[in-house]
């Protein structure tokens, strides 16, 4: 173990938000980032959101991508914590990049919006968590909006997801009703007079004992509101359920907390309650079993590659996750696939137009490396005794189109492009490889990927293009297929192909006709996700 390494990994908190759209996540980041005191970074953050309400034009759509480059972490420091805030980009903030994001995080907030409870994004992103053992804490926002009770959302989550949700606070009141927090852990309340969204208001406390509905006139709370926040924290009190880290850590709790981001209620709190129980950086596991985070020799993975980022540098950024020791300007490291040993002059911090090259980096940190064409999704690269981390997994597309190069003499550019893109995990490619037809089959798990795709090709390859959707909607990939099984049954309206790394594949309309496949094909597997590389 190295000191310093363990030192810089123990203040270190990377962890990624997930959401529906408008629970308020941008809200809740710029409240997070402003607590951290970075108060430029907390303005931008909400610029990106105005840009990116305004969609489709082409302009548009590359200063959408502008945004996703630059958004790709914030880094703020808060009660000596050095947190790094992975952002998660996209339309919708749905896509493969959202997914392999969730791969370089320790932790996710889950924020849900208390009028709307578990929304369907939300819903996907936290089955990703639970798949890949991301412990999640909950963030109930907006409850000084009308919505469902606090116990009606626990509820929900706990039947939807099978998992114990532990209250680390309590909302005083709900939409024009709602007055404050109780802290559970303190047992204290906050209370404010006055709820604005356009400054901060100052709050009271009062220790829990104190809140009674005999007291509720100097409390300036309405005694009925008193009584039922006592009844409900008598309720979970005497529910019993406790805060364990390692139930946390397996993912079978969720710590919860009650606020709202725009009017900052209760955020500072989270901020502090959710830094204590956030893991620090983890040990990873690897081919040749847990690489510890605090060994001196650095090593971490490729989850993101963007090309062509900014158009007067016209190169490729490899985003790495640190996962283990320091990373320092200018040393020489391995890529495990390659097993080629390179030295990495540059790392650098972006931020929009900004770069900011980096000397030094610790397990949790993201730098991106300028390599041009060293590296693929998922690499690990690595000092020392030769390894390589988990693959990185590869979901189910649910939108799929043919996509046709318009002009025949740009096919060479056309085909150049889409490879890159490929490389940068932008896209899947399906075909058929038992068509003559050479037709390619565009997936991706977010729709508005396929216009980054042809926006790109345009742009940076200078090749028009033309699409028509398939009505597919899952990807199931096929494991044992042999020499003796060659044949498959399936639903009409199937489609057997193989992906750009030659894997076998179905392209299926409905999940009726993904069981029709795994029920009438008995020798075989078909799973919903893939391994990288
Ligand atoms: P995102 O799409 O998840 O990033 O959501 P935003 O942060 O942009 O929030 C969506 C809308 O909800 C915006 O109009 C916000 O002002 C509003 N909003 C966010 N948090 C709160 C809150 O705590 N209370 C209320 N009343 N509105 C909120």
């Amino acid at each position: 173990m190295n000191r310093t390494v363990d030192q810089q990994r123990n203040r270190r908190r990377t962890f990624a938000i997930i959401s529906h759209p408008d629970a308020g996540k941008t809200t809740l980041t710029e409240k997070l980032l402003l607590f951290g005191g970075s108060i430029e970074i907390a303005g931008a953050v909400r610029g990106r959101k105005s840009q990116r309400a305004a969609t489709s034009d082409w302009m548009e759509l590359e200063k959408q991508r502008g945004i996703s480059v630059s958004s790709t972490v914030l880094t703020f420091e808060f009660d000596d914590c050095l947190v790094n805030l992975l952002d998660t980009p996209g339309h919708h903030d749905f896509s493969e990049d959202t997914y392999r994001t969730l791969m370089a995080a320790d932790a996710a907030v889950m924020v849900v919006d208390q009028a709307k409870g578990v929304e369907a994004q939300t819903e996907k992103l936290f089955r990703v968590c639970a798949m890949r053992g991301i412990p999640v804490m909950t963030f109930v926002n907006k409850v000084d909006r009308p919505g469902l009770a606090p116990l009606e959302v626990i509820d929900e989550i706990e039947t939807k997801f099978g998992i114990e949700v532990v209250p680390q606070n309590w909302p005083v009141g709900g939409g024009q009703d709602f007055r404050g927090i109780v802290d559970l852990q303190q047992d204290m309340v906050h209370l404010y007079d006055e709820i604005s969204s356009s400054r901060r208001v100052a709050s009271r406390q009062v220790p829990f004992s104190d809140f009674t509905p005999e007291n509720s006139e100097d409390l300036n709370v309405a005694a009925g509101v008193v009584t039922s926040t006592r009844d409900d924290v008598d309720l979970i009190r005497s529910a019993g359920t406790h805060f364990d880290q390692e139930q946390f850590m397996a993912g079978k709790q969720s710590p919860i907390f009650f606020g709202s981001a725009l009017t900052n209620i209760g955020v500072e709190r989270f901020l502090r309650g959710f830094l204590k129980l956030c893991p620090v950086p983890r040990d990873r596991t690897s081919n040749i079993g847990e690489i510890s985070a605090s060994r001196e020799g650095f090593a971490g993975f490729v989850f993101k590659i963007q090309a062509n980022l900014d158009p007067r540098h016209r190169d490729r950024v490899a985003f790495v996750r640190v996962c283990a020791g320091r990373f320092e300007r200018d040393m020489e490291a391995t890529v495990a696939r390659s097993g080629k040993k390179l030295r990495l002059p540059r790392a650098l911090r972006i931020f929009g137009q900004e770069r900011e090259t980096m000397d030094e980096a610790y397990p949790g940190d993201i730098i991106g490396l300028v390599n041009p064409g060293e590296f693929l999704l998922g690499d690990t690269i690595f000092q020392g005794e030769p390894f390589h981390y988990e693959a990185l997994p590869q979901f189910s597309p649910e939108f799929f189109a043919v996509l046709n190069c318009t002009d025949t003499s740009r096919r060479k550019q056309f085909d150049r492009g889409l490879s890159q893109l490929v490389e940068e995990g932008a896209i899947q490619i399906f075909h058929d490889p038992r068509s003559t037809v050479r037709e390619l089959i565009l997936a991706a798990v977010g729709e508005l990927q396929f216009d980054v795709v042809r926006f790109r090709l345009e742009s940076e390859y200078n090749t028009q293009t033309s699409l028509s959707w398939r009505s597919f909607k899952l990807t199931r990939w096929i494991e044992g297929l042999n020499d003796e099984v060659t044949t498959l049954k399936l639903p009409y309206g199937a489609k057997r192909v193989r992906d750009q790394f030659g894997h076998d594949a179905v392209l299926l309309q409905t999940e009726w006709d993904a069981n029709f496949v795994e029920r009438e094909n008995p020798k075989l597997r078909f799973t919903s996700m893939r391994m990288l590389g």
